[in-house]
């Protein structure tokens, strides 16, 4: 049975979904779960060469779409973790341009105007001027070897050698692509609160927005992915948690789910999962929904928020991390 989702939102939440048996069954399992919105890999995502997109798949895919009222700006398909763009390696750059520019085209194949993916790293052989000027180039190469689809760079966890993980990354970025209408950026919640962006407090989170809003701009925002942490703020590393169940806590999806800059976009889930997806995502979707009107100190979250504390007191030590974006396979 599909789950019923809720109609008249503002807010597009989804999660990332299954595309084994083929693309077309994104739009069913997204169904399972209630989603209003949903995010796919285009191809497997480890894999440097991929079979082509089956013409009959690609139909149904866009059927599917159609019939169940999906439109394109919810869908945000995520690029392959192998791609580096920012590369120095000339070579090996080509060939993350090739594997880009092969994606790309399977967005605008499916009907797709959205492709989101992880800007690139170093290597640790040039500095990050470089890299995102490499990255930058790629993007406007992009654009001309395709016609509509818009590149969505999304902000990272980690520091070191890996572009993106402060606002200012990703507006150099955009600062040096051609076409600024077919640029944008997709916010991880996860990825910004490892990076140091705190959004745990209405004040904290007023100032890390205000901070995207006078760096990037919430017109270049196209989606966020929802993920709770399970490390602390400023941790520099990547790994997700249930919502309300990390160091990020309900408040901060309290405020996300009431903050009407965030309307109209994909709001996409990439929490843990276990062997039942469709359910674990379908709670997770109707509990956001949930938030939708609530204060801050409404009963609802703060039952969430006590039991989450009293969880992670019992699981501190046992518990180990089960979800990096690496591990994420679909
Ligand atoms: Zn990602
Ligand atoms: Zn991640």
């Amino acid at each position: 049975m599909f789950a019923t989702r809720l109609s008249n939102v503002t807010k597009y939440v989804g999660a990332h979904v299954s595309i084994v048996g083929g693309i077309q069954n994104a739009i069913t399992n997204s169904l399972f779960i209630g989603g209003n919105a949903f995010a796919i890999f285009l191809r497997n995502q480890r894999r440097w060469i991929a079979p082509p997109l089956d013409p009959k798949n690609i139909e149904a895919f866009r059927e599917n779409c159609l019939q169940h009222n999906y439109a394109s700006k919810f869908i945000l398909p995520h690029g392959s973790y192998l791609i580096n763009l920012g590369n120095p390696d000339q070579e090996k750059r080509e060939k993350s341009y090739q594997a880009f520019l092969e994606d790309l085209q399977r967005c605008e194949l499916l009907g797709l105007t959205l492709y989101n993916f992880h800007p690139g790293s170093t290597v640790g052989n040039c500095s990050k001027e470089q890299s995102i000027q490499h990255i930058a180039t790629c993007i406007n190469r992009a654009h001309k070897e395709t016609s509509s689809v818009t590149c969505v760079i999304e902000n990272m966890a980690g520091a070191g050698n890996i572009v993106g993980s402060r606002f200012e990354e990703l507006a150099d970025i955009i600062s040096q692509v051609d076409d600024k209408s077919r640029v944008g950026v997709c916010i991880d919640t996860c990825h910004a609160f490892a990076a140091g962006y705190d959004l745990r407090t209405s004040k904290a989170y007023e100032k890390t927005m205000e901070e995207f809003s006078r760096l990037i701009g919430f017109q270049y925002l196209r989606g966020m992915h929802l993920n709770d942490s399970e490390t602390e703020l400023g941790s520099f590393r990547d790994r997700h948690a249930n919502i309300g169940k990390g160091y990020l806590g309900l408040e901060a999806f309290r405020l996300i789910m009431n903050d009407d800059r965030l309307n109209e976009i994909p709001l996409i889930l990439e929490t843990p999962i276990g062997p039942d997806e469709s359910s674990d995502y379908y709670k997770e979707i109707k509990l956001l929904y949930g938030l939708v009107g609530k204060e801050s100190n409404c009963n609802n979250v703060k039952a969430h928020i006590t039991e989450k504390n009293k969880e992670k007191r019992k699981s501190k030590k046992s518990k180990k991390s089960k979800n990096t974006d690496g591990e994420f396979n679909k």
